[in-house]
Formats: structure tokens, C-alpha cells, sequence
């Protein structure tokens, strides 16, 4: 493969393995995707530079595949857990500089880490709390992670909410959750936003909280 830009390798083509393959391959990067499906592999042939079969448990056949030479890899396979974990345990011993695994639960999530996956992901998960967000309030128009427990969310200023100052709305002492600022239509965004300043229809409140307790918040406002 050629130097230059990052190159990665995709181990297990599931839905979500694929997926990542995919887009990677779509931004121009080299991507080689490793299944010990044959039939997957052939699925991925034409959309990735290298397709390969092979099981990602065995040591030798992932160094013939030079995966140690590679910048990121990522670790797809989400049902055999055991297969996930020496898969993981084999990249970090072939000294790969980057893992990403994606994580059937907590208790698998906690093992990876500790075997040393740079980053863990929990892609069903986190997209069950994307979606509850959505449900919950039509006016959350954007929902980051920051971690299993935190997240900001950018709210569009709901009907009951409007006319009031954050003072009035007390969200710090209600639900524990903080204002970090308030976009002003378009572009204008405030960062230091006022406690006495009555907020409009128009406004998006970026709010930082505890999950549980933002969910509380969008509730009580789930108005449009
Ligand atoms: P998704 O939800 O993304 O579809 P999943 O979590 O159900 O995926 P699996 O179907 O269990 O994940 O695994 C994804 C892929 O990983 C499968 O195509 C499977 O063939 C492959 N896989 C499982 N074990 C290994 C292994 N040891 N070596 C290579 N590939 C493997």
C-alpha cells in the first residue's frame, strides 16, 4: 500500500463492519477487510482496496496479512466475544498502533479496555439514546457523547420554554443540567449567555448534562 494518507484494516464485515469499510473507502483511504466469511469477503471485494479471508484468532494469519504495518485498525466482530477479545490481544502484541473494537456490552467494553483498545464503541447503544433523545423531544437537533453517562445536546427553544430567562428556567438546580450557550439563528453564537435574558422561539440552547437527568429536562418541554 502506498505511504501517506492513513491506512486501515476492518476486521469482521458484519453491518456495522461494513458500514465503517465502506465509508472509509469512500473517503479514499486504503481499507483492507478481514472476514473469515468467505461470502462477506466477496460482498466487500469491489468496494475496498484488499477484501481477505481469514480468522482474525489466528496470530500467524494476521501477520502474513502485514496488519502490524497498518495505522488504525478496527475490530467489528460483535456476537463471539471470545473471538473479539484474542483478536484485540493479538493487535496489541503485534504492536498496531491504533485499535478500535466495537463492544457488545459493558462487561465487554471494560475487558477491551483493559487489554488495551484505544477506544471503545457501543454503536447499538449509543444509538438507542440518539434515538430516545429524538422521540422524547422533537426539538433536540443534535446530541453529542461525551462519555457512557454525559452529553450535550442542542435544543430548539420549545413553545413553553420561551418568553423565560435561564434564571426562571432554573435548569441547573432543577435537572442539574448547565447552558453552556445559545445560538442566535445562523451563525451568531453566544457563549456567555445572560441569566436574565428572556430566550426566543428562535433560539438553540446547548446544553451539557447527565443523560438521565437531560432526558428529565426534555420531557418537561416537549412541546414544539
Ligand atoms: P453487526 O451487528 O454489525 O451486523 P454483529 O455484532 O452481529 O454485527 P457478528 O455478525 O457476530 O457481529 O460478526 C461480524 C462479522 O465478524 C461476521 O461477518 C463474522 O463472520 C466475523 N467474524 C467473527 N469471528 C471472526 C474471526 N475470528 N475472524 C474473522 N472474522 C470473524
Amino acid at each position: 500500500m502506498a505511504k501517506g494518507k492513513k491506512q486501515f484494516a476492518v476486521i469482521g464485515l458484519g453491518r456495522f463492519g461494513s458500514s465503517v469499510a465502506q465509508y472509509l473507502a469512500k473517503m479514499g483511504y486504503e481499507v483492507l477487510a478481514v472476514d473469515e466469511s468467505q461470502e462477506r469477503v466477496q460482498d466487500m471485494a469491489n468496494v475496498v482496496t484488499h477484501a481477505v479471508s481469514a480468522d482474525s484468532t489466528d496470530e500467524e494469519a494476521l501477520k502474513a496479512l502485514g496488519i502490524r504495518n497498518l495505522d488504525v485498525v478496527v475490530v467489528a466482530i460483535g456476537q463471539d466475544i471470545q473471538a473479539s477479545i484474542l483478536t484485540t490481544l493479538i493487535l496489541k502484541d503485534l504492536g498496531v498502533p491504533k485499535i478500535i473494537v466495537k463492544a457488545q456490552n459493558e462487561l465487554h467494553g471494560k475487558v477491551l479496555s483493559k487489554i488495551g483498545a484505544d477506544k471503545v464503541v457501543f454503536p447499538e447503544r449509543d444509538m438507542g439514546l440518539r434515538v430516545a433523545h429524538h422521540l422524547i423531544s422533537p426539538n433536540i437537533i443534535e446530541h453529542i457523547e461525551l462519555s457512557p453517562d454525559y452529553s450535550i445536546v442542542e435544543l430548539q427553544v420549545p413553545s413553553n420554554m420561551a418568553g423565560k430567562t435561564l434564571r426562571e428556567l432554573d435548569f441547573r438546580v432543577r435537572f442539574g443540567c448547565n447552558v453552556m450557550a445559545i445560538k442566535h439563528g445562523g451563525e451568531k453564537m453566544d457563549v456567555t449567555p445572560r441569566a436574565d435574558k428572556p430566550l426566543q422561539r428562535a433560539d438553540v440552547l446547548v446544553i451539557v448534562g447527565n443523560n438521565g437527568q437531560l432526558l428529565q429536562l426534555e420531557q418537561a418541554y416537549a412541546n414544539l
